[in-house]
């Protein structure tokens, strides 16, 4: 999903300085950290053993208590720099329903079993599946060059052989209406100015079915995106009753190209192949484990992502990371001996990228009375800076929250707002549980995202460090809270901003 603020520069500018030596030692932490408890400091340690118990009326006790230790510890951690390089590295592209996936798979359960998690599990779930296969787009005339693309998620292929068509440029659903008569048989590319993901995608997703209306041949797109020369791919959908033509996202460079030869009055060529296969539905799984609660095992504090990632890139910051470091909380609580009143779960969601049925799934199984979930917790907006939280609830509930979050000021993740909780977990949320977005400073995410940017290289180890501590901070202080109820009324809540 996308960042709801964008207040500070992101902190991946500092990428490149130490990254190399950092990475280095993700991969030589790899045999130490998977099933060894990581060092904890002596101070760490010292603080947890002391610890008052933790209560939401007083932050001054989450300061000094518990919540310090897993600060300082989550700040020194290495266990999810090394799992996020497992995953980027080594289980290579995961699209949901693919072998990837089921690579995938085996590598969370191993990392969540590392943490010492009590209960690690799969639930099946039946996904869409779809492949890429070879592609290419080419500018045939007025001369002949190479064209930066990705086919869209679900997108149709070409039928073998290289569709050939004269181009109609327009930049917008208006444009194409006004000059409909000229789209039979012709290539369309829309070219909207970048507004945001939220205004931009709808090009992504409805392009080929407003452009077959008119009879267009294929449909191309501005990537809902940016970056020098990057593709974004994403998924995409067919009316049911019309023509299902190839999609693809084309550069934001070759998209402007394409649009200016248009507005010159030339009719620019492209020859486009694309192997592109909807499959027929298949098995996947979400990935489950537990930190069983202490007091109340029947009420759980859920932390989640999506594991699927598209199979451009690494799927880095979309969403490994967030998947790192759900697991990696897991771990810090037990290095520290916190076994906190409730239970944390964490769920790997499948299928976020097709449509969310991994979320569907999760909720239609486990969304009852016992247990029951009282929160729950999504990344997935990148791997940048902390930013806090934005909060799918009564505005009350919001106000009993912030004491968790205050100790967080030091990561600068402090600041909880109402807003958008998560795709994942909002079949969960729409039920009254509270849901809470984790929300980072991503004004750079959307060079990365389902680009071939996205890879490990571009998060940055301090970053995943400071969202581990903004996370498991956070978490740790609602599942241990000593009251009956985390919020006066979880039920009413407020409307998505
Ligand atoms: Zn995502």
């Amino acid at each position: 999903m996308f960042p709801q603020s964008c207040r500070l520069p992101s902190g991946s500018r500092r990428v490149l300085r130490d990254q190399a030596a950092t990475y280095a030692l993700a991969v030589i932490l790899v045999p130490l950290s998977v099933g060894m408890a990581a060092p904890v400091t002596a101070t760490a340690a010292a603080a947890a053993a002391s610890a008052p118990p933790a209560t939401a009326a007083t932050a001054a006790i989450l300061e000094t208590g518990p919540v310090a230790a897993v600060l300082e510890r989550a700040l020194a951690d290495t266990f999810a720099l090394a799992a996020l390089r497992e995953l980027c590295d080594e289980v290579g592209p995961r699209l949901a329903g693919s072998e990837g996936m089921r690579r995938a798979h085996q590598w969370a359960k191993r990392w969540l079993a590392a943490t010492g998690a009590d209960t690690v599990w799969t639930q099946p779930v039946t996904v869409p599946r779809w492949e890429r296969g070879r592609e290419w787009a080419r500018l045939v005339e007025p001369y002949a060059i190479d064209l930066g693309m990705l086919g869209l998620g679900m997108s149709v292929g070409t039928g073998g052989r290289p569709l050939v068509a004269e181009v109609l440029a327009v930049t917008d659903w208006d444009e194409l209406e006004a000059r409909a008569g000229e789209a039979a048989g012709r290539i369309v590319l829309f070219n909207p100015p970048w507004i945001g993901y939220g205004p931009n995608v709808q090009y992504r997703s409805q392009a080929a079915r407003r452009a077959a209306q008119h009879g267009a041949v294929a449909a191309l797109i501005r990537p809902a995106g940016f970056g020098q020369n990057t593709p974004h791919t994403g998924v995409m959908s067919y009316a049911d009753d019309g023509p299902r033509i190839p999609a693809a996202s084309l550069t934001e460079e070759g998209a402007a190209l394409l649009w200016r030869l248009d507005r010159a009055g030339r009719r620019p060529t492209v020859s486009l192949y694309m192997e592109a296969e909807p499959l027929e539905p298949g098995p996947c799984a979400n990935v489950i484990g537990e930190l069983r609660g202490r007091e109340r095992p029947g009420e759980i504090v859920l932390i989640g992502a999506h594991l699927d990632a598209w199979d451009t890139g690494q799927g880095a910051h979309d969403d490994g990371a967030a998947c790192a470091l759900m697991i990696a909380t897991v771990r810090v609580l037990n290095d520290l001996d916190l076994r906190p009143r409730r239970t944390v779960r964490v769920v790997l969601f499948t299928s976020e990228e097709y449509g969310g049925q991994g979320g569907r799934a999760y909720a239609e199984a486990y969304g009852g009375d016992d247990p029951r979930h009282v929160l729950a917790l999504e990344s997935d907006s990148g791997c940048f800076a902390p930013a806090g939280f934005s909060v799918r609830a009564a505005a009350e509930t919001i106000e009993a929250l912030r004491p968790f979050a205050a100790p967080l000021a030091t990561v600068g993740a402090d600041t909880l707002y109402p807003g958008w909780a998560g795709v994942d977990i909002g079949p969960l949320v729409e039920t009254g549980v509270i849901g809470i977005g984790h929300r980072v400073h991503g004004r750079e995410y959307f060079r990365y995202h389902h680009g071939p940017a996205d890879v490990l290289t571009a998060v940055a180890p301090a970053d995943l460090a400071a969202n581990l501590a903004a996370i498991a901070g956070f978490i740790y202080g609602v599942a241990d809270f000593a009251g009956a109820e985390l919020a006066p009324d979880p039920a009413s809540r407020t409307k998505d901003d």
